[in-house]
């Protein structure tokens, strides 16, 4: 029997949602279309994410080229480091990630270096999964897709990766944006590359893919947040450290996990239950979430604490989604030094420091007859210079190139105490990264149902629905005129542009019985259908039917784009929109 992702995969590429990419030449592993009904329902999940990150949280959005330049994913640590490991098949040259060939034998193989990996594989005589023949050594494939800029390929460009670094190399405009006040955020939704080993993993592991990142810039002196008690009481299922090494989750109130330590900080914590929360409302069931914590020896090493948000998936177990990460300092430091510029925020203290200093007063009546115009140089060099370094009798100095001894009696210098305002600090960096393509498949997979139900009119006794939450259905109303008949297709018609004038997309749909229309509108996800009948030409009522419950209320034809969009978006009942019949 088809398992759950055969079943929805099918469904998907038969009613329009995913299409193999380049069909027509027999596809490529790691590419995917979004038909007319995915990509739709990719833009509705991608608005919900920007109304929670950039609308309600204020993180606004920007656009950056998805193609970098090296100093950027130098200074990243792509270049270096973003890699997996690599095994060919001697044989039939087949490549595999060789990670994922010991992932049973041991806990978290990706911890493993190339050559370790290549003693695991030996040792335990594992072979090429297609043809059985000896693999290869491992090395360390970059994920990278290279390009070059401009003609003669002098210049070197990369596909990026991530959207992230679009954020962090703008560090300093947004700060001016942000008139230099922490914290504050910038987000990016757009396409991300890389070059997977080889996919098997159908829609889950792509080779072009949709993120949704928020890089978070935050004082490091201050990790709460402004608005934690609005979420502190939201209960997650916590999968920590802990919990891993005991092989138990554990639902907890954000509030008690920043308490216990388990989640580092508040402002993590905050990004964990917004997480939570877009999840939740784009139709992720909610007992097949959880937020994982990494291990350490698998965080990197300048991460202070990070959580995946995964989703319980019937084939291919927990997936990752989302990634929540306190980064610190990391990234501003990386691109301060490939840029040779400083990427710091000045911050105030609440209240001026009193710090005594060690100040040096090169004496200018000494140093001004002696060196004449080197003199300045000369002074400046000295009040740069550390207690230690005066403690000689004379000092040496190069200025210039020119090897120069100073007296000691032309420096005098002393301990002053001075009041501070403020200092250069380098924020930390929160960043919740989307994968949205994972989490499209997953509402996909969570949201398909295939039941009994009889219905009138309809007498295949299976029903498949998409129970999508109504702000993500692809298709938001079907207008079904009950025959085609001119009087009952006009007024359907009517209906059809009162909703469209409010934005809500409409399908028009006269052909075959009125249960099988049901059912093509179920198995997409359109949460109500509009049946226009002869009572209608009658009093001015329709029926809506609800998708899930199959119930339906009469309702007035003339407010019937006001009632639909407060069932879509407000959260009206449906015994609300209408009285019962
Ligand atoms: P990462 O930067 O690896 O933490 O990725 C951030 C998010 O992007 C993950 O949580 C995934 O949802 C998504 N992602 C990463 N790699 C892929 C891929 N090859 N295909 C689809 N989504 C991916």
């Amino acid at each position: 029997m088809a398992d759950k992702y055969e079943q929805v995969l099918e469904l998907a590429k038969r009613r329009g949602f995913i299409w193999n990419s380049f069909e027509l030449y027999g596809g490529t592993a790691g590419f995917y279309d979004y038909g007319p009904l995915g990509a739709m329902l990719k833009r509705r999940v991608e608005n919900i994410w920007r109304d929670i990150f950039v609308i309600n949280e204020g993180y606004y959005e920007i656009e950056s080229p998805t193609i970098g330049i090296e100093d950027v994913f130098i200074a990243s640590g792509h270049v270096g480091g973003f890699s997996d490991p690599l095994t060919e098949c001697q044989k039939c040259n087949e490549a595999f990630r060789a990670d994922h060939l010991v992932k049973d034998i041991m806990d978290n193989p990706d911890t493993l270096g190339a050559d370790e990996l290549t003693k695991v594989l030996n040792k335990n005589n594992i072979k090429c999964p297609e043809c059985g023949g000896k693999l290869g050594n491992v090395y360390e494939f970059n994920l990278m897709f290279k390009t070059s800029i401009g003609p003669g390929g002098k210049r070197a460009g990369y596909l990026r990766p991530e959207t992230a670094q679009g954020m962090f190399v703008d560090f300093q405009r947004l700060l001016k944006f942000y008139r230099d006040h922490l914290p504050f955020g910038a987000t990016q939704i757009g396409k991300a590359y890389r070059n997977e080993i080889s996919p098997r993993q159908g829609v889950i592991r792509l080779r072009e893919f949709t993120q949704a990142e928020a890089e978070i810039f935050i004082d490091p002196r201050d990790k709460t947040h402004p608005k934690f008690a609005e979420v502190a009481d939201i209960v997650l299922n916590l999968y920590s450290q802990e919990g891993q090494a005991e092989g138990s989750s554990e639902k907890m109130s954000i509030n008690e996990a920043v308490k216990k330590g388990i989640i580092a900080h508040e402002f993590l914590a905050y990004c964990l239950a917004m997480t939570y929360r877009f999840l939740m409302r784009v139709g992720v069931s909610p007992d097949k979430l959880r937020f994982r914590q990494h291990m350490k020896d698998e965080m990197a090493h300048y991460a202070a604490d990070c959580w995946d948000a995964e989703i319980l998936s019937e084939r291919f177990g927990w997936v990752e989604v989302v990634g929540i990460a306190d980064r610190t300092d990391y990234d501003l430091k990386a691109h301060a030094k490939q840029s040779e510029t400083e990427l710091t925020v000045y911050v105030s203290y609440d209240t001026p420091k009193k710090i005594e200093r060690f100040a040096v007063k090169p004496d200018m009546g000494i140093l001004g007859p002696m060196f004449k115009g080197k003199a300045g140089k000369i002074a400046n060099a000295l009040k740069a210079l550390k207690p230690e370094e005066l403690s000689a009798d004379a000092i040496e100095l190069t200025i210039d190139g020119e090897q120069i001894k100073i007296e000691k009696n032309a420096v005098t210098f002393e301990t002053v105490c001075e009041e501070v305002h403020g200092e250069n600090i380098i924020p930390h960096v929160i960043e919740p990264s989307f994968g949205i393509d994972r989490i499209v498949y997953s509402l996909l997979e969570h949201s398909y149902s295939e039941e009994e139900a009889e219905e009138e009119g309809e007498e295949d006794k299976t029903r498949i629905v998409l129970r999508l939450p109504a702000e993500v259905a692809p298709v938001q109303a079907a207008v079904l005129p009950l025959l085609t008949r001119e009087e009952l297709i006009k007024p359907a018609n009517e209906i059809v542009k009162m909703l469209r004038k409010t934005g809500i997309l409409v399908s028009f749909d006269d052909s075959g019985t009125i249960g099988r229309r049901y059912r093509r509108n179920d198995e997409i996800g359109t949460p109500y259908s509009i049946t226009v009948d002869y009572q209608t030409l009658d009093d001015g009522t329709v029926t809506i039917r609800d998708r899930d419950s199959m119930k339906q209320v009469r309702a007035g034809m003339s407010n019937i784009a006001d009632n639909i969009h407060e069932l879509i978006y407000n959260g009206k009942s449906f015994e609300d929109a209408g009285k019962k019949i």
